[in-house]
């Protein structure tokens, strides 16, 4: 049995609010270097920061260096 207290009340709330963020073209995401839930801007944002981002790609060409040596 579902209890409709004042808290799922509350979180109906949010996700009603969070849809209407979606559709002015936000969105919650996870951030694909530390994982950390942030709001994109712009739908194509996988990351929560530059910094986030930079890391990343640093990361990605040393695996890809690692792998080019024989
Ligand atoms: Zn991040």
């Amino acid at each position: 049995m579902i209890v409709w207290d004042f808290h799922s009340l509350l979180v109906m709330v949010q996700i009603c609010f969070s849809f209407l963020l979606m559709d002015k073209g936000t969105d919650m995401r996870l951030c694909k270097h530390c994982k950390k839930a942030f709001i994109a801007s712009r739908k194509r944002n996988e990351f929560c920061s530059q910094r986030c981002k930079k890391q990343f790609t640093v990361y990605k060409s040393r695996e890809k260096e690692r792998k080019q040596i024989r």
